[in-house]
């Protein structure tokens, strides 16, 4: 008798490659080349913990098959679609410890209630609007037109970093503050195949760039060299930087249910973001000033935000022109000539005291974006400074977390 096993898959054709499965798989049972994320069938234990964080469900992907027979990873590296449900001989028996007989829509229900509030990925505030998701896949972009692409950056500075407007005309495409979007590139990658998605996050409120018209804006640095500073060139970066006004794009999305921010009236943001990473505190920000100019009374907002140097950090001047009683910025330069390098998790320190009276109020929501390498320099400085202030961070990130009030997307 056939043993048949549940078999996880992600499917090649809607994965944005944004990583959140692998990194939240807790026996590394997902990995990933330049082209397609897999799972290990030996290693995966089928918890769950890796569904309710993908934004798009290519991780919500299950094929019943022969146990003996199941898709090697070096099968699933080179797929471009997912292979159809295979036609299994009857009589079948159900290997043992796994949920053979768990139907696909029952999967969902199980890791919606197995994941809410644990692991690494926090569920939104409670007062969270409610946001749209997968309304445009590959197969079905919305076609956006470029009405602004504008150089953030000076011209002397090292990198280019753009603030590109889209308008979808009479399309619907609802986003919220915090959620991001996909870009199709056109043309074809080294293996004939198309471009997958690029992933961005969107760096206007959920009324517009422009308010009340149908447009967003995304905030977008030119990726010249790879990690290692070798020459490279991003395929979604250099096509969005180089759009003129008029191009047309097509845009897939929106995803996101969790980096949103709160709507409830005194509830406070404190926002930790190195370069393009601030694209969704500048949409969290916009939304709050305009609310601010129109005379609403608003919680605390707290803004630690590190570039090389001021021509290099988006959105300088208009940043710099906000009314200190609507935000407290704390600005860090890395590379500045003469000053000492500075990063967000020194200034975390710097104002410990003020961190601390805000990481004690429950209205307070934090969300951290960026680069990758600063998430261990915030919690340490978050450790540091709650210890010096009577706080016990081990004891309030995982509460914090549970609650939907600490948010980190990290590249
Ligand atoms: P960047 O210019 O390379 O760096 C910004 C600042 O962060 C620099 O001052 C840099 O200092 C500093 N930094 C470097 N390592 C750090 C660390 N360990 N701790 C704290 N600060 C550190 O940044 P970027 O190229 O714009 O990268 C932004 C990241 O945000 C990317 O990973 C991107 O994928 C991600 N992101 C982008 C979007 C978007 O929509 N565009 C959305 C979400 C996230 P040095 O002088 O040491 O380099």
């Amino acid at each position: 008798m056939t043993t048949i096993m549940r078999q996880h898959l992600i499917d090649p054709e809607i994965c944005i490659r944004c990583n959140t499965c692998e990194e939240t798989c807790p026996v590394d049972a997902i990995s990933h080349d330049s082209r397609n994320y897999v799972v290990d069938a030996a290693k995966c234990k089928l918890c769950y913990n890796c569904i309710s964080p993908c934004p798009t469900g290519a991780i919500d992907s299950w094929r019943n098959m022969p146990a003996d027979k199941a898709y090697p990873l070096a099968e699933q590296l080179l797929w471009d679609n997912l292979p159809g449900q295979i036609a299994l001989d009857a009589p079948a028996e159900v290997g043992a410890g796994d949920t053979a007989t768990v139907l696909p829509d029952d999967v969902e229900r199980i890791a919606a209630a197995s994941t809410a509030g644990q692991g690494g990925t926090a569920p939104p505030p409670w007062s969270a609007a409610h946001p749209y998701v997968n309304l445009y896949g590959i197969h079905n972009p919305a076609v956006a037109t470029v009405s602004g692409n504008f150089q953030l950056t000076t011209e002397d500075a090292s990198s280019d970093i753009r603030h590109i407007v889209l308008d979808f005309s009479n399309a619907s495409f609802p986003v919220l503050e915090g959620q991001t979007i996909g870009i199709l590139a056109p043309g074809l990658d080294l293996n004939g195949k198309p471009h997958h998605v690029r992933l961005y996050s969107v760096a206007s409120p959920r009324d517009g760039e422009r308010p009340k018209y149908n447009n967003l804006s995304l905030t977008v640095k030119r990726v010249t060299e790879d990690h290692d500073g070798m020459p490279a060139r991003g395929i979604g970066s250099n096509y969005l930087c180089d759009l003129k006004k008029g191009d047309k794009v097509n845009v897939v999305g929106p995803y996101g249910t969790s980096f949103l921010m709160p709507n409830h009236p005194g509830s406070n943001l404190l926002m930790i973001c190195t370069g393009t990473g601030s694209a969704p505190m500048r949409a969290m920000t916009e939304r709050r000033r305009r609310k601010f100019s129109a005379g609403e009374t608003l919680g605390k907002q707290m803004l630690f935000f590190g570039a090389r140097t001021p021509g290099e950090l988006p959105y300088f001047g208009p940043l710099t022109k906000l009314p200190k009683e609507f935000i407290d910025m704390n600005l860090a330069f890395s590379r500045v000539p003469g000053e000492p390098k500075r990063y967000v998790q020194d200034l975390l320190r710097e104002r410990g005291a003020d961190v601390a009276r805000l990481l004690k109020d429950d209205n307070t929501y934090v969300y951290l974006c960026g680069l990758k390498g600063m998430e261990k320099g915030v919690e340490e400085a978050f450790t540091a400074l709650c210890q010096a202030n009577g706080l016990d961070w081990s004891a309030l990130r995982p509460q914090m977390l549970q609650q939907g009030r600490y948010h980190v997307e990290t590249y």
